[in-house]
């Protein structure tokens, strides 16, 4: 990287993060061509895009031609709706009609009394998750009427509707007097495993408040994330709604994971050390380095969401050579035993690949017991980023 692609704070950087926008838009490209003929494919890009920048995602997939995008707050939706208004000159090889037309942007949290006024004037689209959150929107919309989402829980006990609630919409369609609804969605709660039983009684429930919600014509019904594209056209309805596969993280537990890997983390070598005398490395001093071992300090801890139960867990590489992380996970800094590599390629400065393709998303993941999702939105603020591809 050359030093005019670091941003001035990011001098000294204890790691480089790279985020490659043709690879999340090949992954969008490879669900949306897994669906069913009529479904369209949204984005998920709540939590700053899994913590790899909503904005570049965001407008890299608006070129690509995703036209309806999800974010958890109101805050992120506003974010959104002017990131997309700044930087996304649409290629002059699309249509009058598709260019011109605004992104959708759903805020799955939905609205509350201090934040519905701010939600219409950016023209977000709330997702309604209860009868109160209805009645806001509903007061909003007295003057001109405004689109909606209603989320019906189908066996999350998160957000959404019960069955109840869904019945008296039903029986009183003047609880959305105002709203337009545009789409009914549920959310899956076991779709990465393919045979779990849930995931079948879910759809057959989302099929039935369908049925009973059939007099709002909702034109359009979502139910799938990542993992329940990969259940079937039957999950596929009118919209999916991936994150965690658009950003490399493998959609099914069990099968090979087809999605391509969007990020490269790597860790600088700030010292290293040959141990003449066996001694412990790190807090706790819960590692000892026998005599001959070669040790290197690199300038990544917790605080850059290299997490610290990978403590004495996690593998990394320096090239081809497989490294393993010795001792503690302190704050800034991890301890590496580079024994294995030759001495030329780990000289403070040099990198050392803590993500990549050798090892990925999940791979570390699975070394912090946690998951990928929780990896990425991690990653934090600290790390010199660089956004490779045609919409960087
Ligand atoms: C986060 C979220 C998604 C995206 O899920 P992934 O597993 O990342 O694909 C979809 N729908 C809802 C309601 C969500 O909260």
């Amino acid at each position: 990287m050359s030093p005019s692609e670091v941003s001035p704070r990011h001098v000294g950087a204890g790691g480089e993060l790279t985020i490659d926008l043709d690879a999340i838009v090949a992954n969008w490209k490879l669900l949306a061509g897994r669906l069913r003929p009529d479904a369209r494919c949204g984005a998920v890009v709540k939590a700053d895009a899994y913590g790899l920048g909503m904005a570049p995602v965001a407008r890299a997939l608006w070129a690509a031609g995703c036209r309806t995008f999800f974010v958890a707050l109101p805050d992120e939706g506003m974010a959104l709706r002017a990131a997309l208004a700044d930087g996304a000159a649409p290629p002059a090889r699309e249509s009058v009609a598709t260019a011109t037309a605004e992104a959708e942007i759903c805020v799955f949290n939905g609205p509350d009394r201090s934040s519905a006024a701010v939600m219409a004037d950016a023209r977000l689209t709330p997702v309604l998750n209860h009868l109160g959150q209805a009645r806001v929107w509903s007061d909003t919309a007295a003057s001109a009427p405004l689109p909606a989402w209603l989320h019906v829980d189908t066996g999350m006990t998160r957000l959404g509707f019960d069955e109840a609630e869904a019945a008296k919409i039903a029986a009183d369609p003047a609880c959305l007097s105002g709203i337009r609804v545009e789409a009914i969605m549920s959310h899956l709660a076991c779709a990465d495993q393919p045979s779990h039983g849930l995931n079948d009684e879910q759809r057959r429930r989302f099929e039935s408040v369908l049925e009973r919600l059939a007099s709002l014509h909702p034109p359009r019904r979502s139910l799938a994330n990542s993992s329940g594209i990969f259940l079937g056209p039957d999950y596929h309805y009118d919209l999916v709604r991936p994150g965690a596969a658009l950003y490399g993280v493998a959609p099914q537990r069990t099968a090979p994971n087809p999605m391509a890997q969007v990020v490269n983390l790597k860790g600088k070598i700030l010292q290293t050390h040959v141990i003449d005398t066996p001694r412990s490395v790190g807090y706790g001093a819960t590692h000892r380095a026998e005599r001959g071992r070669r040790v290197a300090t690199v300038a990544v801890g917790y605080a850059d969401g290299y997490f610290r139960a990978l403590s004495g867990s996690a593998r990394a590489h320096v090239g081809q050579t497989p490294v393993q992380v010795i001792g503690r996970v302190s704050m800034d800094l991890i301890t590496v035993d580079v024994t294995d590599v030759p001495e030329s390629d780990v000289r403070p400065g040099d990198f050392v690949d803590l993500i990549g393709p050798l090892h990925t998303v999940d791979d570390l993941a699975r070394e912090a017991g946690t998951i990928g999702y929780e990896v990425l939105t991690s990653l934090g603020p600290r790390y010199a980023r660089r956004y490779l591809g045609a919409a960087a």
